[in-house]
This record gives C-alpha cells, structure tokens and sequence, in this order.
C-alpha cells in the first residue's frame, strides 16, 4: 500500500494569503501545505481520503489521472470543498464513489445540489454513486477499511483504519473503545494543529499523548497550522518515531 500526503495544512492552508508570520514566508518547500488529504493506493485502486479545496492541483501534482473513489472524515469546507473538480474523473470513468457519515452526505447534497440532481441535471455536472458509512468496518474493493470514530470539538467525524495504515484528522476527542480499534498499527498519522491548546483539534501535545495510546511503529503529523513551527525545528523536538508530514511525501506499507 502506497500513501501519498497531498495535502498537510489546515483549513486556510500555509502561506495564510498575506500572512507576515515567519512560517507562511519560509522558503522551505515542507513548510508550504495544502488543505488535508492523502491518497491510498493498493493493487490497481487508488481512492482519496477528503477533497478540499485544493484537490484539482493535488492530483495534477500528484500525477493522479484515475480514481476508485472519495472517502470522507466530516463535511467542513477544508474537506469538501473540491468536490466539483472530479468532472475530469467523471467525463472518462463513468459515476464516481464516494462514502461518507449520513449527515455528511446531506451536507454535500446542500452545497453541491446540482451534482445530487435528478432533473434537468446539467450535462457538466458530475454523477456521483453515494456509500453511507456507519461505524462499522466497510468494504472498497478487496480491502476492509475500519471506521475509527472521534469529536471534532462535538461534531462527529470518522478516522479510518486500512490494515497496517490509520489515518485520523480533525479529531480532539477519542474514546479508549475507538483507539482499541488502530492499537499498534504500523503506520499511525494523526492531526496536530499547532503548539497552543485549540477547541476542535489535538495540539502537539495531545497527539503525542495519543500516539503514545496507540503505539504505532511510526507516526506522521498532519492538518498543520502555521502556528505549530518550522517544520525542520519541529521534527527537531519530536520523539524518534514520529515526524512532521509533508506535502508530496509518500509512504509505503
Ligand atoms: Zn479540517
């Protein structure tokens, strides 16, 4: 299985548009991060986990020209708000997948109606084949993925563990029933906002406490705000087996 980061900021991304904060000028490629995402490939499938705002490049730059489907975690904008841009899956592939929460599936037949239509549907407009998850453990292709349920601040939103590789994001709050579920995962990558305690996300600390409840072999941060650091200082401070994760990084697992 092939992960590839495709997005590591948080909601309004890093450079914040006219920031002066160091981090948003910093040169360093690491320190520049999309609206979360990543991509999980195995066999020949390929599916995303959330498609913000930025989806259009992130495939473009990761080189993405087919996809299986979208998986989503919740319905914040950071996260869904790319939806339109699978015309160009669509026009070649045929009715697109994607799987989220029932509420988040209501939420997207909101904001994007005309992709949900069903008269006098617009030819541009994409089709979408809709999966509601519910906290049990589903299938996309020959791999059962688990559901992994959290508190974002109190909105519901769903992690997901895909055999060795877990993936959570936009969580503050999980119960040790949940955490049960990803224990000792090779590959644990979990939200990290910034340095400073925050009402919806963990901060460093949190997700270094919570890592340290799942026990992973290695462990990626991500959803990074420009206020955790420089990404060549933060790595500097972390616990071996745990590392800052970066646009364009890929892992194999
Ligand atoms: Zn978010």
């Amino acid at each position: 299985m092939k992960i590839t980061f495709l997005g590591t900021g948080t909601s309004q991304g890093i450079p914040i548009i006219g920031s002066s904060h160091p981090v948003c000028l910093s040169t360093n490629p690491k320190d520049k991060r999309l609206r979360v995402s990543v991509l999980v490939a195995w066999d020949t499938y390929k599916y995303v986990i959330d498609c913000g705002p930025d989806f259009r490049y992130q495939m473009l730059r990761a080189g993405c020209e087919t996809i299986d489907g979208i998986v989503f975690t919740h319905e914040h904008s950071d996260h869904v708000l790319g939806l339109d841009d699978i015309r160009p899956f669509y026009f070649r592939q045929g009715d697109i997948p994607i799987y989220a929460h029932k509420r988040v599936l209501k939420s997207l037949h909101k904001r994007f109606d005309y992709i949900f239509a069903t008269k006098n549907k617009y030819p541009g407009a994409p089709t979408v084949i809709t999966n509601r998850i519910k906290n049990k453990p589903f299938k996309l292709k020959n791999l059962e993925v688990v559901p992994v349920n959290g508190l974002h601040d109190t909105l519901q939103v769903f992690g997901f563990r895909f055999n060795d590789f877990a993936y959570l994001t936009d969580m503050k709050t999980v119960t040790n029933k949940e955490i049960k579920k990803i224990k000792g995962v090779k590959v644990l990558v979990v939200n990290a906002l910034r340095i400073d305690s925050h009402r919806s996300h963990f901060n460093l600390e949190e997700a270094l406490q919570f890592i340290d409840k799942v026990k992973p072999e290695t462990a990626y941060l991500t959803h990074i705000s420009h206020l955790l650091g420089f990404h060549e200082e933060i790595e500097k401070i972390l616990p071996k087996h745990v590392f800052l994760a970066y646009d364009g990084l890929e892992i194999t697992i």
